[in-house]
């Protein structure tokens, strides 16, 4: 490690060697038969495309999913010469500056297709699109062609100039089953008659159906079709198969002062917490303003020499406080982990979601965005020798 990034109060770790095995699991049980997408939107879930594109790259993958044009303009700096496929719609003002790396947008309503044509048709330059249908029922960006005026509007889109449709897709809204399965069968059933539709206007195939992302592709075979969309799996987040994938990020802080305080006594904002019992306190420079969220406090736990310790005040922008009364010896600069492994134990992605009651990745991709981030595991020795 590092001088700079000993002294950083807070960073994230990213353990490339997690990444690449998960990669690895995520081939062997899905390339061959259905196109894999890696999905890299979103700065790789906040683990840096500098990081984890190279070691994405150097798997030869066919396709990478995207949201932002600075994305795509990353990846193709790296060498990436495969295809580009945008995971939602874009305002008319990406797809005109999204031209220049070859992107291939996601359509979503008939709206949507006439602005791509218009930007297709001022580029001078054809636009490779993915026509996203209602299927799921997300209703959210996609054509319900079960309505008689989503019929016409697909009708009418596959006669508009400059967009070459390689691909229908659907979303789904949620992680379960049964609902994939159903939506499923519905996308299937919807897009044969697209296809059939195409066809007859002669537009060129293969047109890839594509609908599954890591849940649906590990939990229901039959949503794989053409092409299958990963991305929470390669970075060991997903309830498809958890033991199969490995966690690839870590939030790391250290100890700055340790206190002991007695029974009775209010702990941080608000007086919030009372002490129990004459305890020893710890303070760790993580707060909300590093997008720690405040409402964790009083529900995460933290690892401190490979035990758990709870975070019991309300709190604070740039501090928290932990327990440590149960914790040998803690001294100012102890590694402490607030995501990720430690010595035998965890904090996992699920124990996030419980104490916070959202989704592990709306804080991971925040902290792998906003704070320094650093690459570990063999595969990091690599990068940093190619890199020179
Ligand atoms: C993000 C995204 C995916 C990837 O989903 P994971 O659950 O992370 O595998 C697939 N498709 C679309 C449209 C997405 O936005």
């Amino acid at each position: 490690m590092t001088t700079a990034m000993t002294a950083e109060p807070v960073w994230v770790e990213i353990n490339l060697d997690a990444i690449h095995h998960n990669l690895r699991e995520i081939k062997r049980e899905l390339a061959g038969d259905s196109t894999l997408c890696v999905v890299l939107k979103s700065d790789a879930y906040g683990h840096g495309i500098d990081l984890v594109g190279p070691v994405v790259i150097a798997h030869d993958i066919e396709m990478l999913g995207i949201s932002r044009n600075r994305e795509a303009a990353q990846l193709r700096a790296l060498g990436f010469t495969g295809r580009l496929l945008r995971l939602r719609s874009a305002q008319p003002q990406e797809m005109q500056a999204g031209t220049a790396w070859r992107i291939e947008e996601w359509i979503g309503g008939f709206p949507h297709a006439t602005a791509a044509s218009a930007v297709a048709v001022a580029a001078g330059r054809s636009i490779p699109v993915h026509l996203s249908i209602n299927s799921s029922g997300i209703s959210r960006d996609g054509i319900d062609v079960s309505r008689g005026a989503g019929l016409a509007e697909l009708r009418a889109l596959a006669s508009l100039p400059g967009l070459d449709v390689r691909g229908i897709a659907t979303h789904f809204p949620q992680e379960d089953v049964d609902d994939v399965r159903a939506g499923t069968a519905r996308f299937v059933a919807e897009s044969e008659v697209i296809r059939a539709s195409l066809a007859q206007r002669g537009a060129r195939s293969p047109i890839d159906r594509h609908c599954a992302t890591s849940f649906a592709a590990f939990t229901v075979p039959e949503s794989r079709l053409d092409l299958v969309r990963i991305g929470a799996a390669l970075y060991g987040d997903t309830a498809a198969d958890p033991k199969r994938f490995r966690t690839a990020m870590a939030l790391k802080s250290r100890v700055a002062a340790v206190n002991g305080y007695s029974r009775g006594e209010s702990v941080g904002y608000n007086r919030a917490h009372t002490l129990a019992r004459d305890s020893v306190l710890a303070t760790v420079p993580v707060g909300y303003g590093d997008a720690y969220p405040r409402d964790l406090s009083g529900r995460a736990e933290v690892l401190i020499r490979g035990k758990r310790a709870p975070v019991i005040d309300l709190l604070a922008m740039n501090c928290l406080t932990i327990d440590v009364t149960e914790v040998h010896g803690v001294f100012p600069g102890d590694e402490v982990v607030l995501y990720g492994r430690q010595g035998g134990e965890e904090v996992t992605g699920a124990d996030l979601e419980l104490a916070h009651g959202h989704l592990a990745a709306d804080l991971y991709t925040a902290w792998g965005r906003m704070l320094p981030r650093k690459a570990t595991g063999v595969h990091a020795l690599e990068h940093a020798t190619t890199l020179g």
